[in-house]
């Protein structure tokens, strides 16, 4: 079921959420959806949801549709038709096929201990091989020694060498799975996003995405990265970690702890406020500039 709002100027604004389906939504991810959607609607822009099922064996059952009715349960109505990567494969193999052509991609059959040893920065040794497309090996795009930078409206300037800090990376596995890296930058284009909102523990990933940009010919988004939130022991909150789920039927309360999180301040009176209230608050006084760069999680209270 999708919202759709009358006063979006076409082009201007594409936001999106694009979760992994690798289970529930949990606290993290909401700050990183509501975020997202806070964004595009303060700025009367699109907001879409892509569902990132790029990697089955990772994906329970159900977890899809699990993330899309928590969504819609907390009030975050997206527009248009979810886009699913399941269904792009075409999309991704026409990518492919467009850098083979420009002798962008070579077939490389590295094992993981050989990546170890090589201190984890690919040195491009396949890339002069002839490798034949197998089970024993996955393709790599040819990087540059050009730094790219990212002017981050939370983080501010990052800028990476692609070559000389990650080396030439992987575009399609060994398993035949598309690579994130590849189908997001391939669908960001497809989808017209212009601005792009996430957790900050995707910010190594911007520069190889923004090098896919330039040697594929597409435009770059502009690019925030929000804090993620950690647990007791520093680490991500992450499904893999067991991360709780979150409870719906806390909606409210969710996202008035996830606006605070996201260093918003909303006024004592909200408290007990119900979920339309609080995002018609959140949409209204939306500041970026007060998302702070790094977690500050004392004050959480759930
Ligand atoms: N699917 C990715 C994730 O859930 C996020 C992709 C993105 O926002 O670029 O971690």
């Amino acid at each position: 079921m999708a919202h759709s709002n009358p006063h979006i100027e076409p082009g201007a604004y594409t936001g999106r959420f694009a979760p992994s389906p690798t289970g529930p939504l949990h606290f993290g991810s909401l700050i990183a959806a509501l975020a997202s959607f806070l964004d595009a609607r303060a700025n009367q822009g699109v907001w879409l949801v892509r569902m990132e099922d790029l990697d089955p064996p990772r994906e329970p059952e159900g977890a899809a549709q699990q993330i899309l009715d928590q969504l819609q349960h907390l009030q975050l109505h997206w527009d248009g038709e979810v886009l699913y990567q399941s269904q792009r494969h075409a999309a991704y193999e026409a990518a492919i096929s467009k850098l083979a052509k420009q002798q962008l991609c070579y077939e490389c059959s590295c094992t993981r201990q050989d990546i170890r040893e090589m201190g984890l920065v690919y040195d491009g040794r396949c890339r002069n091989t002839s490798h034949p497309h197998d089970t024993q090996t996955a393709l790599r795009v040819v990087t540059n020694n050009n730094p790219c930078q990212i002017d981050d409206l939370i983080q501010g300037n990052v800028c990476q060498n692609v070559q000389q800090e990650v080396g030439d990376f992987v575009i399609q596995r060994k398993d035949g799975f598309f690579a994130y890296q590849l189908a997001v930058v391939v669908d960001d284009a497809y989808q017209g996003i212009t601005h792009i909102v996430r957790g900050y523990d995707l910010i190594d990933s911007t520069p190889r995405q923004l090098y896919l940009q330039q040697i594929m010919g597409y435009p770059t988004p502009s690019y925030a990265h929000i804090p993620v939130i950690v647990n007791a022991e520093g680490q991500k909150l992450s499904k893999q970690r067991f991360a709780a789920a979150i409870d719906t039927d806390m909606g409210a309360k969710l996202i008035l702890e996830a606006l605070k999180f996201l260093g918003q301040q909303p006024p004592e009176n909200l408290l007990g406020a119900t979920i339309s209230d609080l995002l018609e608050w959140g949409i209204a006084h939306w500041d970026i500039q007060s998302v702070p760069k790094l977690a500050n999680i004392p004050e959480l209270t759930i």
